[in-house]
This record gives C-alpha cells, structure tokens and sequence, in this order.
C-alpha cells in the first residue's frame, strides 16, 4: 500500500470523554442505550479530539519546518483558506475562510503551511478575534516578513442556530502588521482578494 491515513487517539482520554457524552446524552433525556445512540459517545469523544487537536501541534515547527531562502520581495497571497473552528463560549462551530498575505524579507515560506497554521490554532476553542491574532504573530515571529496581513470572515454557529438567530450574518475580523499598517499596502491587498 503507498499511503496510509490513519487517526489515532488517547486510548484514557477517549473513555472519560465517551463516559460523559453518555451522562450528556442521558441528561438530555435519551436513551443512551437506543441503537442509532450506542456507539455515539465513542463516535463524539473521538470527534472532539480531532477538532481540538491544535493544542498538541507546534505551528511554529510547522513553518520553521519549510522556510527558504529567497529574494522576492512582492506581496503573496493566500486567499479563501476554508477555516473550521470552536466558539469557546459555547463549543459551536464557526468556520469560514481566512485571507493571509505576508511580504518577505529574505525568506519565504511553503504556501501549503499557511493553512496548515490556520487549523493549528482553529482546532482549538476559540473566538474569532484571537484566532486572528495567534495566525498574525506567529507568522510575524516566525518568518520575520516585512509585514504580515490576515483577514477571516466567519459564520457562527452560536448565533445562527441560538441566540440571535442571524442566520445571514458574517463577522469579519483583520490584523496588519509592518508594511500592511501603510494605508496603500493594506488596500491592494484588501483590493486583491476582493475586499
Ligand atoms: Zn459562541
């Protein structure tokens, strides 16, 4: 076989998690023991850990791990990153796409590992404001660009499906750093991925 994907999980973590979904489910007022529900409880811890399982990955070794030496010195872009990610406040979902453009400064980096670095700190619980940050300074401290720029536009869950109920609404949050905090610099790159 020339590849193999394969998900491993902590055996102990994935039983006390399981353990509580069931208390969840029962809770809830379900039968815990209903076909369509035995196995839920594994299916969900599992699931859990998988969405969350940036707290165990280095984005720092990530981009480290792909950094080149080069002399270009436009801007590059990386748009419509597909972002998922977990309201801290409710464990809901938002997700929606990240923009990130950096301009190097000696150094650039795989393209692929920028959205590797979105889903680090996306598979975490977060907010949107912070998620935004984290991507930027990492980026900034890592390849040292002479700027760095992040924009994310997400839906959330917690709001269209509770609360508010604002099915329609977008939350758009951005971060500049160096040469993106000059006016004409943020604009064409706001202008190139269609903002
Ligand atoms: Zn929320």
């Amino acid at each position: 076989m020339p590849y193999k994907h394969f998900e491993e999980y902590n055996i102990k973590v994935t039983d006390d998690v399981k353990t509580r979904y069931e208390n969840i489910i029962k809770d809830l007022g379900e039968d815990a023991n209903r076909e369509g529900l035995v196995k839920t409880p594994e299916r969900a811890a599992k699931a859990i850990q998988f969405l969350t399982q940036g707290y165990h990955q280095d984005p720092v070794e990530i981009l480290k791990g792909a950094m080149f030496a080069e002399s270009y010195n436009e801007m590059v872009i990386v748009k419509d990153i597909e972002l998922y990610s977990l309201c801290e406040h409710h464990i809901l979902p938002f997700f929606g796409k990240a923009h990130i453009a950096y301009i190097p400064n000696g150094q650039i980096v795989g393209l692929s590992k920028l959205p590797r670095i979105v889903d680090v700190f996306a598979r975490r619980l977060q907010v949107q404001e912070r998620l935004t940050e984290q991507i930027l300074d990492c980026i900034n401290d890592t390849l040292k660009p002479q700027g760095v720029a992040v924009v994310i536009e997400a839906s959330h869950m917690c709001m269209m499906m509770r609360g508010v109920q604002k099915q329609n609404s977008v939350t758009t949050t951005s971060g500049f750093r160096g040469q993106f905090e000059k006016i004409e610099t943020r604009n064409e790159f706001l202008k190139l991925i269609g903002k």
